[in-house]
Order: C-alpha cells, then structure tokens, then sequence
C-alpha cells in the first residue's frame, strides 16, 4: 500500500498527530506547573537486576521503592548511594520474597512512575485528566499499532542508558591472570585497530567469558573498556526473556548501530544463556529469546572486526550455548574465568581492603588460607560485612574479630535466636556437634576443625566447621572415609549418650550416603566391584542423570557394597567416641557453656587425644615398580 496523500489522512495518522497535539499541550502544562524548578532527576546507578539481588541479599539494602506498572525498582543502599534496576516480569515475586527475607528490615515503598515532577499530589491533581486522555489515545493506538509504542519505550530507555566509560582497570582485577593475559590482546586491539588490520594480524571477533557467578566476568569485560578508554555497552541476556514480541531483536540492532557509529566500542552481552539457550531444545515462548538470538548472531555476522567494535560475552552456563554462538567469526575465543586460588584470593583482599582500614592483628594471608572456594564476589562481600561490624561497633579499624565473625556469617548465613531451644533439644545438639568435632579431629585425613557452634544458621541447628589447609582438586579413599565417619559422629553421638536419635542428622546421612555411592560407582573405591564406573550420564548437564548399564545382580551387590562403605564409617565413629567419652561429655559441657567454641578452647579440649588409624578399611597392597 502506497502512502496517504494529503486529503486522504488514516485514521492512524490521524490519531498520531492527536497524540502529538496532546503531549504538546501535557509539556506545555508541566512546563508551566513546574517551570523554574531544576528537574530533580536523581543520581542513579543503573544495576542489572542479578547485581541488585545480589545486593539485597549481601544486607546493604535499606529501602527499596517499586515504580508503579513500569517495573523498575531503586534500592538505597548503606553507603548512601542509590541504585536503580528493572524486575524482569517473571521474577517480581520472587524479588519480594528475597526483600521480606532479607536480614535488613528493608522499607518498601511504591511510587507513581516518573513524570518529571517532585510535589506528587499537586501534579496528579493537575494533570489527571490530560494523562487519563492520553492512557485512552495510547490504548486505541497500541491496539491499532501492536505494541509500536512498548517498542518505542524500550528504545528510548537504551539510548538512555546507552554508552559507558568504564573507570575500572585491569589494576581492579586480581587472581585472574590468565583472563588479563587473552583480554590484554583485545585491549591493545582497541588502542590501535589500525596497526593489526595493517598487518593482517586476525583479531577474535567475540570472547566469551565463562565461569561460576562472581569471579569477575563482568568486571574483566569492563576493565577492557576501562584500559583502553572505549564505550562499553551492555545487554543483558536476562532483560529479554518475556518482553514484548520484537523488543529484544530491536533494542540489539538499536545497540549495534550505535556502537559502529562510536567505534572502537565494546559490546557486552551479560548473561548470554538466557538468550543463547540451545535453540528448539526448550519449551513454548521463547519466541522472543530465538528472535533475539537471531538477530545477534545476524548482527555479529554483518560486523567486520576492522570496524572495531568487539563483542564481549559472559556466561555460568558455558555447556547449554547455542553451538552456532561459538562458531569462528562469533564468540570464537573462550576464556575461563575461574575460583581464585590462595594466592589470587591474598590479592584479591588486598585489593578490596584499600579504602578499609585494617587492624594490625588482620592477616590477609590467614584469610585467603580460611576461604577456599570463595569468588572475587564472596571476598568482597566478606570484607564488607566485616567493615559493617566494625561501624557497628564504632570500631576505627577492621579487626580480626570482625572479619572472623563476617566469615562464619558469610559462611553458614547470619545468626538466628537460639532461645527457642529447650534445655534438652540444646544438649543434643551439644552433643551432636561434639561428635562430629571429636571424630574429625583424631582421624588423621579428615580437615582440621577450626570452630564449633550450638548456634542455629540458615538451616543447621548446630555446625562444626571444618577446612582443609589447603585447595584440594582430588580426594584419596582415606579422606572420604575420614570424611564419613566424621559426617556420623553426630548421629553415632546422639545415640550412645541419649539412646533415641534425633531427626537432626538427615543432612549428614544423605551426605555420607552420595559420598559412599560416588566411591562404589565413580571412584572404583570399592575392592568387591573393581575399578569400574557404573551407570551412564544422560541429557545435558544442567539436567544430568544417570541411566543404569549393568544388571539387576550387580545393582544389588552396589547396594551391598555402599551398605558395607556406611557401616563401616559408623562402627569406626563408635569406636572412637566410646574411647574418648570423657572428651565428649567435657565438650558438650563446653558448648553448653560458651555456645561457639573457637580453636583456641578447641586445642585444649583435645590436647591429648591421639590419632586413630582405622584398622578394618579395604587396603590394596601398594605396587612397587622395579626401577632398575
Ligand atoms: P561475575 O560477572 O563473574 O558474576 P562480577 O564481575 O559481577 O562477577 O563480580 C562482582 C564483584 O566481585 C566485582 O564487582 C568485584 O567487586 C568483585 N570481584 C570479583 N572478582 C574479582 C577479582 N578477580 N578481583 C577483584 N574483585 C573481584
Ligand atoms: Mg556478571
Ligand atoms: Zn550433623
């Protein structure tokens, strides 16, 4: 259909240019009420919504305030600073669960959307029938137009929110050298695309980051720009999932153009799973999240690196990609982003602790030695709440006691009300831990144990805190066999002192009972069985299971063999909890007493107790190789 000439307005032009004369004459309304007035418009930080989670959840939140209908959320937050976000639809539930769970007594409150105006009532009051007029035009429009104005919207919001000039450095990352090391290539591409288009040289045209939640993906993907002071602009994949049909596929060519137009730039992707999902893999309505991929991989194939715009992405879930992603010319180099090790989590601290001033007795060394397993993330949190402990308690430095209590607190949750407990209930639990702790300590591979508590966190009543002295990346069979009596002394506590077991031990049992069946099934750990794995992997690994291989016989003689790895885990936690009685009953005493005993009264509870060598495990005569 050819356009409408002059005499022959639609309908739809028509109605357009109502609109406009309504807008006009709403801002001309605005503009007198408020004319004069700075426009308030507050210093926001724009977050994605996993980062404001992330933050309610770490206990920084003070407030949060809901727009009406538009689904954006600002957080204030401890530090005085204020940070805005957008619910992704499917989660606002869930994000009012997390607020009301919340540690924090978060301040919830709701407001009208933003119409430039500070003095709501008299605002509404005035402009209510304009906006009530304009609702009804908008909704003719939106019905005749399908969803053009949603559209428009969202690409406003973009282009606000478009470019950033990250201020972060590679000085900002620590512990991920290798990561620094590939990105420093893309770094130096960004500082002259010239020089390597004039030589040839091929630069990747996408990288992908890939590794648990909070080792610094986004933060490395941001020092890039950061270092080679270029525009960064990021999507988030999380964003797309349930927006309005053809939303996602425009705001990515929205983005694109942009970029090329401020080149050298870097693109990032967040979260790309949630639109790089395996495609035709999933369930119905995820017609957008295809939409939105396609139109990604159209723009990327359209892209020539000589234009210097580099696509940086960021996943945890690197295994569900959709495989046409990592093909050359798309996400064609690959960097793990992984847990730091000792040494990076040192520096880590060391770089999180500037701006914190840290007491004289604080050893950052001790600290990275205490957190095995923990992100750049967690570290960060961790110093954090020991900075909020230490203002608590009007403290000028960060001591040793504030960072010990942030790391059980980071550890096992924050502390509940153990004053519920009845005299009874609190000595089995007394009791229990006592076990636990008395078997830990003198069988000679299991990790030593560092603190003790009758304390109620997150679920456990009562927790034993053992660490390893070091990162492990494999166990030997003597270790999980330390590690399953030590997981029974609870149980095998509670009834050799109280005869009648408690329901408090179904975690530890379903520990020891996945640590039995890995050391028969996937460990050849079992003499009867030999060294084979029983059982296949199916399905891709986000929903993993395992599909039987072997017959009804040899299931039976597994079970058998699991049977007899837990018994024999038992008798070896009876044996040496009904030699050290007395050690028992004097720590339960202690925990009853003290509630949390740390290593210091945990040295002298145990000074003189000696190491048990178990005597009836399976033994394989080592093999001595002739080496002549
Ligand atoms: P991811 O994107 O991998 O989930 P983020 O980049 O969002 O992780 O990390 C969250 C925060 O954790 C960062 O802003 C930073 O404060 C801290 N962090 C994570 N990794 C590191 C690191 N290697 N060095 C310093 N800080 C880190
Ligand atoms: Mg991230
Ligand atoms: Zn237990």
């Amino acid at each position: 259909m050819g356009r409408s000439t002059l005499g022959f307005v639609s309908s739809t032009t028509r109605l357009r240019i109502l609109l406009t004369l309504l807008a006009l004459s709403s801002a001309f309304l605005v503009f007198v009420t408020f004319g004069g007035d700075d426009a308030p418009v507050d210093e926001r930080r724009d977050v994605a919504f996993s980062e404001l989670v992330t933050l309610v959840e770490s206990d920084v939140v003070l407030a949060v305030e809901f727009e009406q209908g538009t689904g954006m959320v600002a957080a204030t937050l401890e530090s005085g600073e204020s940070v805005e976000s957008r619910i992704p639809p499917a989660f606002g539930d869930q994000f009012v669960d997390t607020l009301l769970e919340s540690s924090n007594q978060i301040e919830i409150t709701t407001v009208p959307p933003p119409a430039g105006g500070r003095d709501w009532a008299t605002f509404v009051f005035r402009i209510s029938p304009l906006v009530l007029m304009i609702v009804l035009v908008w909704m003719i429009l939106r019905r005749m137009n399908g969803g053009a104005a949603q559209r428009k919207k969202f690409r406003d919001r973009t282009r606000k929110t478009g470019a950033e000039l990250p201020s972060v450095t590679f000085d900002d990352v620590a512990g991920s050298d290798e990561a620094v090391t590939e990105l420093s290539e893309i770094r130096d591409f960004l500082l002259d695309p010239k020089r390597f288009s004039s030589i040839g040289a091929r630069i990747p045209k996408g990288v992908l980051l890939y590794g648990p939640p909070g080792t610094g993906k986004t933060l490395l993907a941001r020092a890039v720009a950061g270092e080679a002071q270029v525009p960064f602009y990021t999507l988030s994949g999380s964003d797309f999932v349930e927006m309005y049909a053809g939303v996602g596929a425009s705001r990515v060519r929205d983005l694109f153009e942009e970029a090329k137009k401020e080149a050298p730039a870097i693109i990032f992707v967040d979260e790309i799973d949630a639109v790089g999902r395996h495609r035709g893999g999933g369930s119905a309505g995820n017609e957008e999240r295809e939409q939105t991929l396609n139109q990604l991989l159209v723009e990327m194939d359209g892209f020539d690196v000589s234009t210097g715009v580099i696509f940086i992405a960021a996943t945890n879930r690197p295994d569900i990609l959709d495989p046409a992603l990592l093909r050359p010319g798309r996400f064609d180099r690959q960097v793990a982003v992984d847990r730091p090790d000792v040494d990076g989590r040192r520096r880590i601290l060391e770089v999180h602790a500037d701006g914190k001033p840290l007491a004289a007795d604080v050893s950052v060394e001790t600290i990275a030695r205490r957190t095995p397993g923990f992100t750049g993330a967690d570290l960060a949190n961790l110093l954090n709440e020991a900075a909020l402990l230490a203002a608590r308690r009007s403290r000028s430095t960060v001591g040793h006691a504030e960072l010990d209590d942030a790391l059980d607190r980071v550890i096992a949750g924050p502390e509940k009300g153990s004053n519920t407990l009845s005299e009874r209930e609190k000595y089995i639990i007394a009791y229990h831990e006592a076990g636990h702790a008395i078997v830990g300590h003198v069988l000679p591979n299991a990790d030593p144990i560092h603190k003790v508590s009758i304390i109620a966190r997150g679920k456990a009543l009562g927790w034993t805190l053992a660490l390893p002295e070091r990162d492990k990346v494999m166990k030997s069979r003597s270790e999980l066999g330390d590690e399953m009596a030590m997981l029974l002394g609870g149980r095998i506590a509670e009834e050799i002192i109280f005869g009648d077991p408690t329901t408090g031990a179904a975690n530890d049992l379903e520990r020891v009972s996945a640590i039995a069946r890995s050391m028969v099934t996937e460990y050849g750990m079992s003499p009867a069985l030999g060294l084979q794995k029983f059982g296949r992997s199916v399905g891709e690994s986000y929903a993993a299971s395992t599909a039987r291989n072997y017959s009804d016989e040899l299931a039976s003689k597994i079970d058998d063999e699991i049977a007899s790895l837990v018994e024999l885990a038992a008798n070896e936690a009876r044996e040496i909890l009904t030699l050290h009685r007395p050690v028992l009953d004097r720590m339960a005493e202690a925990l009853i007493e003290f509630e949390t005993l740390d290593t210091g009264q945990l040295t002298e509870i145990f000074a003189g107790l000696p190491v048990f060598e178990p005597s009836g495990r399976p033994t394989v005569e080592p093999v001595v190789a002739d080496l002549r």
